[in-house]
C-alpha cells in the first residue's frame, strides 16, 4: 500500500452506499414499516403505538377473524383505511422515486400496504402484502377502489354492490399466503439485483426475510438502512443505522 492510499480519507457509509448505487447496473429497494413511520404510520410491532394498543392486530386482522366476525374485523379495518388514506409520503419515499427517475433504481419491493411509494411517484412497486388501493368481493370477485368502500357498508360490514357477498381488502391478512405473482416478481428482482438496499425492515418475517438471501446467493450485495439490527447485518456490504429520512437524503446528496 502506498503512502497516498494510507492518507486517503476514509469513506463514510453514506458515500459508500452512493458509490455502490452508482456502480450497480441493477439496484432494487426492499422496504418495510420503518420507511413509513416518519409519515405517521406506526409499526404495529412497536408496542404501545396508537391504533394498535387496543386490539391485537394478529388476532383481529386475521383471515379467520374476517370470516368468523366480519363486523369486528371491519370495525378495526375501516379505521385503518381512514388512518392510512390521508397519509403523505416522506422524503425517504421521495428519494427512492428520484433514484428510479434517474435510472438508478429498478424497482421497490415493499411490505407496506399504505400506497406511499406510489404517491411519492415510484413507478415499479411490488407490493408483496397487497395494498389498501382496492378491495374485492369474495364471492363474485368484483373489485372496489378505496374511494368507493364507504358506500358498501351495511350495518358495519362491507357488502358487494352486485351480489351482496362479503368484500375483503386486497391486503394479505394474517394467516393468508402472499400473492404468488408479487412474491415471484420480488424473487426474480432479488436474484437479478447487483445491489439490494433494505430499508426500514427488520427482515424477520418470511417469506420476505428470505429475499436478501437470494441476492447474496447470486453474488449480489446488500445494503441495510434500518435503525434496529437485522439477521443480515453481517452479510451486508454497508449498514446505515440512522433515521431513514436523514440517511436517504444524505445518499441522494452524495450522489450529486
Ligand atoms: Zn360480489
Amino acid at each position: 500500500m502506498s503512502l497516498a492510499d494510507e492518507t486517503k480519507p476514509t469513506t463514510t457509509p453514506t458515500q459508500q452506499l452512493a458509490d455502490l448505487i452508482r456502480a450497480s447496473s441493477c439496484t432494487v429497494a426492499l422496504t418495510g414499516a420503518g420507511i413509513s413511520v416518519p409519515s405517521g404510520i406506526p409499526d404495529f410491532r412497536s408496542p404501545g403505538t396508537g391504533l394498535w394498543t387496543k386490539v391485537d392486530p394478529m388476532e383481529v386482522a386475521h383471515i379467520d377473524s374476517f370470516h368468523r366476525s366480519p363486523r369486528r374485523f371491519w370495525q378495526y379495518y375501516r379505521r385503518r383505511f381512514d388512518t392510512l388514506a390521508d397519509k403523505e409520503p416522506n422524503a425517504a419515499h421521495r428519494a427512492l422515486a428520484e433514484l428510479e427517475a434517474r435510472g438508478l433504481l429498478e424497482a421497490v419491493i415493499t411490505q407496506n400496504i399504505d400506497l406511499l411509494h406510489r404517491k411519492a411517484g415510484s413507478k415499479r412497486v411490488v407490493e408483496v402484502h397487497g395494498s389498501i388501493a382496492t378491495s374485492s368481493c369474495t364471492t363474485c370477485g368484483a373489485r372496489y377502489p378505496l374511494a368507493e368502500m364507504e358506500a358498501l357498508f351495511d350495518e358495519g360490514v362491507a357488502l358487494c354492490a352486485g351480489c351482496e357477498g362479503s368484500v375483503k381488502p386486497d391486503v394479505v391478512l394474517f394467516g393468508e399466503l402472499l400473492p404468488e405473482s408479487a412474491i415471484a416478481e420480488a424473487q426474480t428482482l432479488c436474484e437479478c439485483a447487483e445491489l439490494l438496499v433494505c430499508i426500514g425492515s427488520s427482515l424477520e418475517v418470511y417469506p420476505v426475510a428470505g429475499l436478501p438471501e437470494l441476492t447474496l446467493g447470486a453474488r449480489g450485495r446488500l445494503a441495510i438502512v434500518t435503525q434496529s439490527s437485522t439477521p443480515y447485518d453481517r452479510g451486508a456490504t454497508v449498514v446505515l443505522r440512522g433515521d431513514v429520512v436523514d440517511e436517504l437524503e444524505a445518499v441522494i446528496a452524495a450522489l450529486g
